[in-house]
């Protein structure tokens, strides 16, 4: 995995050491000596991860890695502090400042790879939920999302010894997460299989033969529902193999006992909030999605959804094409207010979806104009339902602040053979709907010359 990898450190030869180990690996790398060249490199560079020198003259390593992780622009790239410092409290520190993880001088080289490539996956799995939200965006103006800060509330699953469970749980507790502390495998795929069983964390304590766990991580890690779920390993500096087989299944991040809690917190906490982050890029796409699709006032779908999916259904067979237009409309403006046209607007709309089934597209086509387009209904079908849809409308006024309105559509229906063009089709329901106001409005009228599917393309030969 070819990735950028930006190295900070104020001293030389450090620096020098760990770009010749990464460009052995094929890492692209690029070299900063202080906290402001790092973030000026970080902003002109957009790598894909900095380690970052703690000890550095003027803005140090902690305070480098908070402007970053403050950073709306930046907070996303994975942040692993060099430190040949080893005191726990320091490390804490680290943590809260926001780094992800931590390698000690020397750098161990298996450690250092490993660890790189379970930052890279995680950024690239954000990365594409963040273009995606980015795209998605530009269609339906979104605010951007920040990470959220709280933990409160967050599950956590616990496999663990019962007196090492009550430690963790105890530490989880501490910043208000819910654990459900397992003690077995099997317990574990069962809490994970439940009703509701969704966790924001796993938290897996290695016993002294750990391979169960890890095959537990590894089935979490190809399962789609739990695909994304982050995996944290508390293990014995001794089980130094199985951690880094850990990240290689896909573990997300590592504590050594004895484990220190506030580490664990601090590390826990990394986890729970890249992973809400995540869930959060998504939501915002759904709605982004939604609202790119959908007519705001009505909540139909929009003209340019129902355009794409008429082209694709007919590409795969007959379709019925519904033109609707509510008749004498602006006469309803004029006499109760544009307020009272919108509401009718609404209740046509409502009105229209009740009468159809979940596959039938309903859209808000232009002002007062509305496309329906049939999933496989027969001819004599589509006549009935157009006579339905008609008859849903002129039976019962609609109620608005300014009174009762009367309220009946026309509409041209246009039954489609498979090939015709999108475009065709409308067309031929447009010009249906006219002849039916032609005739006095508040009728079905269904287009004239049936529409014809282009000849097959001659084969020569
Ligand atoms: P016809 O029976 O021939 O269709 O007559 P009509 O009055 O319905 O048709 P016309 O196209 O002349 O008028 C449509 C009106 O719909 C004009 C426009 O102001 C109004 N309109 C379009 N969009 C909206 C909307 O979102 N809300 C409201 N209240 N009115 C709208
Ligand atoms: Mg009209
Ligand atoms: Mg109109």
């Amino acid at each position: 995995m070819s990735a950028r990898v930006l190295v900070v450190d104020d001293v030389w030869v450090n620096r020098r050491l760990l770009e010749a180990k990464l460009t052995a690996e094929y890492y692209e790398v690029a070299m900063a000596a202080s906290g402001a060249e790092a973030l000026a490199m970080v902003a002109k560079w957009s790598p894909d991860v900095v380690l970052l020198d703690v000890m550095m003259p003027e803005m140090d390593g902690f305070e480098t890695c908070r402007a970053l992780k403050n950073n709306l622009a930046t907070a996303h790239i994975p942040v692993v502090m060099v430190t040949a410092l080893i005191d726990r409290s320091e490390r804490v520190r680290g943590l809260e400042a926001g780094a992800d993880d931590f390698l000690s001088k020397p750098v161990d080289d298996a450690t250092l790879f490993a660890r790189l490539r379970a930052l890279l996956r995680t950024k690239q799995v954000q990365d594409a939920w963040r273009l995606r939200a980015e795209t998605a965006r530009q269609l339906g103006v979104e605010p951007p999302s920040r990470p959220l800060a709280a933990v409160a509330g967050s599950a956590v699953l616990v496999l663990a010894d019962p007196a090492e469970a009550a430690e963790v749980g105890a530490c989880l507790h501490a910043d208000g997460a819910v654990p459900t502390l397992v003690g077995t495998v099997e317990e574990a795929v069962a809490a994970l299989a439940a009703p509701g069983g969704r966790f924001d964390l796993a938290i897996l304590c290695l016993p002294a033969t750990g391979t169960e766990h890890l095959r537990l991580a590894s089935r979490l890690k190809a399962q789609h529902a739990t695909r994304d779920l982050p995996v944290l390993l508390v293990a014995d500096p001794a089980q130094r193999d199985l951690v880094l087989r850990g990240f290689e299944i896909g573990a997300s991040d590592y504590v050594l006992r004895p484990t220190d809690g506030n580490e664990l917190r601090a590390r826990a906490r990394n986890q729970i909030r890249r992973r809400r982050y995540e869930e959060r890029l998504r939501t915002d796409l759904d709605r982004s999605l939604e609202l790119a699709v959908s007519d705001p006032l009505t909540g139909l779908r929009n003209r340019r959804f129902v355009q794409h999916h008429l082209e694709a259904a007919l590409r795969a067979g007959d379709v019925s094409v519904l033109m609707i237009d509510v008749d004498r409309f602006k006469a309803i403006n004029d006499g109760h207010g544009h307020a009272a046209g919108d509401t009718v607007l609404r209740e046509v709309a409502d009105r229209l979806r009740s009468q159809l089934r979940a596959a039938d597209v309903v859209a808000r086509y232009g002002g007062e104009e509305f496309l329906v387009v049939l999933a496989d209904a027969p001819p004599e079908e589509a006549v009935a339902i157009a006579e339905r849809l008609r008859a849903a409308l002129e039976r019962t006024p609609i109620p608005t602040d300014s009174g009762e309105a009367s309220v009946t559509v026309s509409i041209g229906l246009a039954i489609t053979p498979v090939g015709v063009s999108a475009g065709e089709a409308v067309a031929a329901a447009d010009k249906a709907l006219y002849r039916a106001k032609e005739l006095g409005r508040n009728r079905v009228e269904v287009a004239h010359s049936p529409l014809r599917a282009p000849p097959p393309t001659q084969s020569s030969g």
